[in-house]
């Protein structure tokens, strides 16, 4: 089965609201422009509607029948402080905002699958359409989880896409596992006792500590984790000293490192406080490390990525459709949805090959030709996760 004939019948209404939300970008937990639409729109397609979870968040549901079982569908919709550089018309009407990650085009497609599922109906069960905010940094997912999510609205499975430049239209990429990142950043203080640079065995030396601990960093990915396991730790800065006859009192080294898995985001924290404790000892310092988590690494269950993937297969042919993707050391805040409900991210291919611009990029557009493949993909999705009696 290709892309469902409806969802192409409602593409240019979608796309207007896409490109609606495209020119009124928002940022994190400051969209209330867009939740107000996406708030309106359900309720006038039939949908019980919820707001306020994570502030700005809203939960559209669908329910048909006696069954329990449920599935959540979620998108983001906040946009980035940035200005947008396109000149067509409906780019950004607000500046220093732009919906440079396609989170328009993530919210149109969701609204578009409600659309149809609220026609058709070809489920047994309750879809949860979440329409999060602040997922540039905010933690929004985190934010409507704490606010109760899946305790108001429990799901058996939970669903997403992102889209991606450079995959051509109609493409679908995923894989089981890791999928993005954990970014976690930390602080290391270092104490010693500043002196005269000609007097070094009177003073502990913090620059001595701090060089130490620098290089033994570089020990982590090469000596404790697994190389086929893609980790990255890196030093954003060190500062220490001023004159050159001074031993400072005090370092201050601070970075970042990307894993993706839980235990090794656990042993890469675990051995960083490590080498600072011995650091201390081995340079008669005191040195702190604060650990300062972000976004947890983005995992796919393998179950439900093998069950995106056959949808997907279905929606776009099996040969657009590529299980196997590499995985990326960016990062997503859907991981806190899927930390709590075995799910999937897959990514959307919005074309433009090589040369497309990226996310993230004043130039990046979402590609509206990619709504028919997404409101698809979520309205198969649910009718396949919610058992119905023909397969795709
Ligand atoms: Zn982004
Ligand atoms: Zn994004």
């Amino acid at each position: 089965m290709p892309v469902l004939p409806r969802s192409l019948e409602i593409q240019s209404e979608i796309s207007a609201i896409r490109r609606d939300i495209h020119a009124h970008p928002e940022l994190a937990y400051e969209e209330t422009r867009t939740s107000d639409i996406v708030a309106a729109k359900l309720a006038e397609w039939g949908l019980e509607v919820t707001r306020g979870l994570g502030k700005t968040g809203v939960v559209g549901t669908l329910r048909k029948g006696n069954k329990v079982k449920s599935i959540g569908l979620r998108a983001d919709m906040d946009c980035l402080p940035m200005d947008e550089l396109n000149g067509f018309e409906h780019r950004s009407q607000n500046p220093g905002r732009m919906h440079a990650c396609g989170h328009d085009g993530h919210t149109a497609m969701l609204l578009g699958a409600a659309k149809l599922l609220s026609e058709k109906r070809d489920f047994e069960g309750a879809v949860h359409f979440i329409f999060q905010p602040a997922e540039e940094g905010g933690g929004g997912a985190r934010a409507m989880i704490e606010d109760g999510l899946f305790d108001k609205f429990p799901c058996d499975a939970v669903f997403a896409i992102h889209n991606k430049p450079g995959v051509p239209l109609g493409h679908i990429v995923t894989r089981g596992g890791p999928l993005l990142a954990a970014a976690d950043r930390w602080d290391i203080r270092i104490t010693g006792k500043g002196g005269h640079a000609a007097y070094p065995h009177t003073s502990a030396d913090p620059m001595v500590a701090g060089a130490s601990i620098v290089t033994s960093l570089q020990s982590i990915v090469s000596r404790n984790i697994d190389p086929l396991e893609a980790t990255v730790v890196t030093v954003g800065f060190f500062k220490a000293g001023s004159a050159y006859n001074v031993i400072p009192g005090e370092a201050h080294i601070g970075g970042t490192t990307r894993t993706t898995t839980p235990e090794n985001r656990a042993l890469v924290r675990r051995r960083i406080q490590d080498i600072c404790d011995g650091a201390a000892r081995m340079y008669g310092v005191k040195v702190e490390m604060e650990h300062k988590p972000g976004y947890p690494p983005t995992v796919n269950n393998a179950d439900r990525a093998r069950f995106a993937i056959d949808v997907a297969a279905g929606v776009c042919g099996a040969d657009k459709v590529n299980g196997n993707a590499r995985q990326v050391m960016g990062a997503e805040d859907f991981s806190y949805m899927l930390e709590k409900v075995p799910g999937a991210m897959v990514w959307l291919g919005n074309g433009g090959g090589a040369d497309a611009f990226n996310l993230h990029s004043s130039r990046y557009d979402f590609n509206d030709m990619a709504i028919p493949f997404g409101i698809s993909f979520f309205v198969r999705t649910v009718e396949r996760f919610l058992g119905e009696k023909a397969q795709a």
